[in-house]
């Protein structure tokens, strides 16, 4: 198929080119390289442009002919969007609409979306399956659930065929050490240990040991990249079996908490890690656990790394490989 992805040059979107490519598909990239890199741009034909061009979008849909559209262009740190919402609602949502309008168009183009567990707000079961109920508690949030509904919508209007898949915490690397997650700045836990552990950015910190879990740490579903993107081939596989407004929640089932992450950490990188307590970090709820077992069964995903420890392995690889900093990306982006 003809799949356009958007945020290609993304962490999540680099893995998801690469995975297409390596099942046939032909690769179409949109990118605005605000926060994406160029030398993650692989498996695909690069469009270089803002989704919220009309203009834009005109010429890349009429050049590249898209069958299926695979949305991971967003803004996506739940802190940046409390103080600047209006850059989430702008990106998130009228980004969104904009692509959206080109989509709904073309009879039959199939759309998956990059939702967030951040639809949930605070859990009120320990396990978070599809039913439980969205209130989100961020800017962040609130911009993928307004995207949900209009996916809801646009398939009863339009006969849009969408998947929404709400990602726990996505992380590790293609174990080929190409790709991996290089955001700036980092604010992720695993990325920020082991940048630790090489003497950049930083000492390391736990926000909070006083949460109600069994070490006081906050416990997350850690994901691995290429098992999100698994997901993904076999949504599109299923979308045109069963044309709807689908979602799904994928994560491994399994909370860490920090502490339990770091020990797994030392582990792999075979050193302490030095880390010191502080404050609860805002809008961090205490445990996020996905029940994914809908998209299991719907879609017949199985996870290729369920273990932490193999998650973090492959980012450690990826982290060791010296391709992470801002500094080796400009210079590459500027060498291309
Ligand atoms: N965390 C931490 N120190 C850090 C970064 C994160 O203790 O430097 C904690 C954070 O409070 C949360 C967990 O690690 O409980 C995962 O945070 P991350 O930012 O990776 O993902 P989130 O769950 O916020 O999407």
């Amino acid at each position: 198929m003809r799949l356009l992805v958007s945020g290609g040059a993304g962490y999540i979107g680099s893995h998801m080119c690469k995975l297409l490519a390596e099942n046939g598909h032909e690769v179409g990239v949109v990118d605005n390289f605000s926060t994406g890199y160029r030398q993650a741009v692989r498996w695909g034909k690069l469009y270089q442009g803002d989704i919220r061009s009309a203009e834009f979008l005109d010429e890349v849909f009429e050049d590249f002919n898209p069958e299926g559209v695979l949305h991971f262009a967003a803004k996506s740190q739940v802190g940046e969007s409390l103080v600047a919402p209006a850059e989430y609602f702008s990106n998130n949502v009228v980004g969104t609409l904009s692509l959206l309008e080109h989509v709904r168009k073309r009879p039959g183009c199939l759309f998956v979306f990059s939702s967030t567990a951040a639809i949930f707000g605070n859990p009120q079961t320990p396990l978070i399956d599809e039913q439980h109920p969205r209130n989100p508690i961020n800017p962040y949030g609130r911009t993928k659930l307004s995207i949900e509904y209009a996916l809801q919508d646009y398939f009863t209007a339009y006969a849009m065929p969408s998947i929404s898949f709400r990602y726990f915490n996505a992380a590790g690397a293609d174990p080929s050490g190409a790709i991996g997650e290089a955001h700036d700045p980092e604010t992720h836990l695993i990325p920020l240990i082991l940048e630790s552990v090489l003497g950049r950015g930083g000492g390391l910190k736990i926000f909070g040991d006083d949460y109600d879990t069994p070490d006081g740490t906050c416990i997350r579903d850690y994901i691995h990249v290429n098992d999100l993107c698994a997901a993904h081939l076999a949504g599109i596989r299923y979308l045109q079996r069963n044309p709807g407004a689908h979602f799904y929640n994928l994560g491994n089932g399994n909370g860490f908490s920090v502490r339990q992450v770091l020990s797994v950490a030392e582990q792999v990188v075979g050193q302490r890690i030095p880390a010191e307590v502080c404050p609860r970090r805002a809008g961090d709820p205490a445990s996020l656990v996905a029940q994914s077992v809908r998209a299991r069964k719907d879609l017949g995903w199985t996870l290729q790394f369920p273990a932490i420890e193999d998650i973090i392995s492959t980012a450690w690889r990826w982290h060791r490989s010296g391709k992470f900093s801002r500094r080796v990306a400009d210079a590459l982006n500027v060498a291309e």
